[in-house]
């Protein structure tokens, strides 16, 4: 299959789950990982009529965004995601090239993007939206703040309330939702337990600070996005159900 044929099929079950849940496919944003493929790939998949693209490395983001507006001839209405973590030494590259960061985990990370987005003068502008990214699972290789005892744990919910708070007070971002990754290989019951509890602890931050928008939920990726939007995702991040198996 080609990469137009497989964009529909993923829509078609994108809709599927969105209907079986009661909810609008508008609401999800389907964001195409395109890590690993070169800027040819990226526009063959904008023909197909996506307009969201999601790298996890931000030197791969840097290198490939250019390519691809010199391929389309300038794409304006790209959005390009940065969704894996960051190190604090290429937080500038972060801000020079993510339209939004999914994988925010620390006030360092936070503090440095934006500095540099006001140094350019870009933070009115430009500011970048940003979603926390939080481990509920509790899987010591996931990266996020941890969350994986929210519900009982008060230092848990008050550390993520801070970096919320960070978030809203530094002038180059602005808040987003919370992201997660499911734990892999294990039962459908687990991971629905952690995309469900990520929706509540969600709520729960936007109940803390009602005049922001956390509302948003990134979660879901080729092996789970079906489960994570009847949990409400409203941002899924695939790639190989697009791309096919990453060279
Ligand atoms: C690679 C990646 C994805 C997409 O994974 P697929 O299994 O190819 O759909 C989603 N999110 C992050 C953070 C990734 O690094």
């Amino acid at each position: 299959m080609k990469i137009d044929e497989r964009t529909a099929a993923l829509q078609q079950r994108i809709k599927a789950a969105a209907e079986r849940a009661g909810r609008n496919q508008e609401d999800i944003t389907l964001v195409a990982v395109t890590k690993t493929w070169p800027a040819e790939v990226v526009a063959a998949a904008y023909r197909a009529g996506l307009r969201h693209f999601g790298e996890n490395r931000v030197e791969e983001l840097a290198a490939k965004r250019p390519e691809v507006d010199r391929l389309l001839g300038g794409a304006e209405e790209i959005v390009w995601h940065a969704i894996g973590p960051l190190q604090s030494r290429k937080t500038t590259l972060a801000a020079d090239n993510a339209d939004v960061f999914h994988a925010l985990d620390r006030f360092k990370i936070a503090r440095r993007i934006s500095n540099r987005l006001v140094e350019r003068g870009m933070s009115e502008s430009r500011p970048l939206p940003v979603f926390i990214e939080v481990n509920v699972s509790g899987e010591s290789s996931k990266a996020g703040v941890a969350a994986y005892n929210w519900e009982e744990d008060s230092q848990q919910r008050d550390r993520l309330l801070k970096l919320a708070a960070s978030v809203v007070e530094l002038p180059g971002l602005l808040p987003k939702g919370l992201m997660t990754m499911a734990p892999w290989e294990v039962p459908e019951e687990v991971i629905r337990k952690v995309f469900a509890r990520t929706r509540e602890l969600a709520s729960w931050v936007q109940s803390q600070r009602p005049d922001e928008n956390w509302s948003n939920l990134s979660m879901g990726m080729t092996d789970d996005f079906e489960i994570a939007i009847e949990e409400g995702a409203t941002h899924v991040r695939i790639g190989r159900a697009i791309f096919g198996s990453r060279r």
